[in-house]
């Protein structure tokens, strides 16, 4: 590395005076009813709890549907029905259970359009994410634990596997199907039957899933689905019928679910928040960093778990770094979700809004340097400019909370110790990124760095054959591949000793 690295100097961007034209998806493939009951023992049922709650479009702010909000009744009666189908469900030859499983995955790659639009309408991400991430991930993991369901022997050698039972599920809203997927794929692979429910803000590509279960064939009871907010899902955590809870969310909500069932015999398993490092050295190939740092934090508007929202940069190479992110920031496309150029889409709720513009503003008032593209926003909708913070401190609020949003802090390190150190220095451990091109130091900062996954010269890149989870208040348990099967099987040995 030569001690100034002009050559890499950014050149000026050729202006040829071309915009881009809206490229808007259409929305004529999803039909949004008015309301939408619950989903119980293969029905739909009016709420006993005859309250419902609005759903709405966070880039419209116009309201979607009214939504059945599940009260503990209501839960207790979805628990009873996952209760009845377990014994046929466990029943059924894993092969019996893999064909369902892989006709659901079948079907959402048919209608991934269909579930596409209307995710990217009821949450806020731009379509080309729902497109290209969401869904066929979430197909690929009906896939993959289709592919598991008739080969536990081998997942578990000389062992015999059995359900664990009844699971609830709770997921979040910033991957509604792909959590869903992540969920419900392993569990019903291994015989279990399930309560899901899905984040009040983003219920409706969970429902349309429940249609494609029961079109694939999965029996009655075998997944229920308990729309509604905190209160449904701490009555899903109190119904002492459940074996076992998964939850996805923030760490606050995961820690009161963890004392909830402290003393019963219910398993458990939490995916919760994250403050992740990205970190590039000097060697990096920093174009690409770049785009990794980008991909990192402004992916689905940083409403990632495992999002890498704090940049730590080698000191010779900052500056030229931060030069050439604020330029490619300036580029990002902001606005409507449902356009194919966007790349940073709705903030999913009006309060998770103002929980970023608060932290933000914590982030000037504490002497951060901000930088924003000054992109126009559309009027209407729940929008923030993608952001950059320098001269940050490690005591800063922005350094330390998980502010789920576009938001970048960035840090300076010299030494790959003090790299470690600094990304070390969180309650966190979920995810990290490391940009070199010297694969000996990828292996020892893998090796030094408290975190579940550590990406190399790449970020945000999920498989279902690869199992996802966190250190610390990040949680505990892994989702995806063969350790996510798991949480959902009780193991005999099959030879006594
Ligand atoms: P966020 O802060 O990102 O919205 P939450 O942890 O509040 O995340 O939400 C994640 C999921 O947990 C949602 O489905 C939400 O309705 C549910 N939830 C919120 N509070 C509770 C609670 N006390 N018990 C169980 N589930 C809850």
């Amino acid at each position: 590395m030569p001690d100034d690295p002009s050559y890499l100097q950014p050149a000026p961007l050729p202006s040829f005076g071309l915009e881009y034209a809206a490229a808007p998806e259409s929305t004529a493939i999803v039909s949004i009813a008015e309301r939408y009951q619950l989903f119980i023992g293969g029905q739909w049922v009016e709420p006993r709890s005859e309250r419902w709650f609005t759903t709405t479009n966070p880039a419209t702010e116009e309201p979607l549907a009214e939504v059945a909000e599940a009260g503990a009744d209501d839960v207790d009666r979805a628990v009873t029905a996952a209760r009845g189908a377990l014994a046929q469900w466990s029943a059924w030859s894993g092969r019996d259970r893999a064909k369902v499983l892989y006709r659901v995955a079948r079907v959402l790659q048919e209608r991934a359009r269909e579930f596409a639009v209307l995710e990217t309408i009821d949450g806020g991400k731009p379509i080309k994410e729902s497109r290209d991430v969401d869904i066929p991930l979430a197909a690929a993991h009906f896939f993959y634990y289709a592919g598991w369901a008739d080969k536990l022997g081998y997942a578990f050698p000389g062992r015999r596997t059995r359900p664990v039972g009844v699971a609830g599920q709770i997921i979040p809203w910033n991957f509604p199907l792909l959590m869903a997927s992540w969920k419900l794929a392993p569990a019903l692979a291994t015989g279990n039957t399930v309560v899901l429910k899905p984040a009040e803000t983003t219920p409706l590509t969970a429902l349309l899933l429940a249609e494609v279960l029961q079109e694939a064939g999965l029996p009655d009871g075998v997944v229920n689905v308990v729309t509604g907010a905190g209160e449904t899902g701490a009555a899903l955590v109190a119904h002492p019928g459940i074996d076992k809870i998964a939850f996805t969310g923030s760490t606050e909500v995961g820690k009161h679910i963890q004392r909830e069932l402290a003393g019963r015999d219910t398993r458990l398993t939490l995916e919760l928040g994250g403050k992740a490092a990205n970190i590039v050295f000097e060697d990096a190939a920093i174009d690409q960093a770049v785009e990794g740092v980008v991909n990192g934090i402004y992916f689905n508007q940083g409403h990632v778990c495992c999002a890498g929202s704090r940049l730590l940069v080698q000191e010779p190479v900052a500056e030229l770094f931060l030069d050439k992110l604020k330029r490619r920031l300036d580029t990002l496309r902001v606005g409507d979700p449902l356009d194919k150029n966007t790349d940073v889409g709705a903030i999913n709720s009006r309060a998770q809004l103002d929980k970023i513009t608060e932290l933000v503003a914590a982030g000037v008032a504490e002497g951060a340097e901000m930088y924003q593209p000054q992109c126009a926003l559309p009027e209407k909708g729940w929008f923030h400019r993608p952001t950059v913070f320098t001269n940050v401190a490690l005591s800063h609020r922005i350094a330390r909370e998980e502010i789920f949003g576009p938001v970048l802090s960035v840090l300076t390190f010299r030494t790959a110790e003090e790299a470690v150190t600094k990304a070390n220095n969180t309650p966190y451990g979920l995810s990290a990124g490391v940009w070199t091109e010297k694969g000996s130091r990828i292996l020892w900062m893998a090796d030094h760095l408290k975190a579940g996954v550590v990406w190399a010269n790449t970020f945000n890149q999920f498989d279902p054959t690869s199992p996802f989870g966190g250190y610390k208040e990040s949680g505990f348990g892994r989702e995806g591949g063969r350790h996510g099967l798991e949480p959902y099987v009780e193991l005999d040995d099959l030879v006594a000793t």
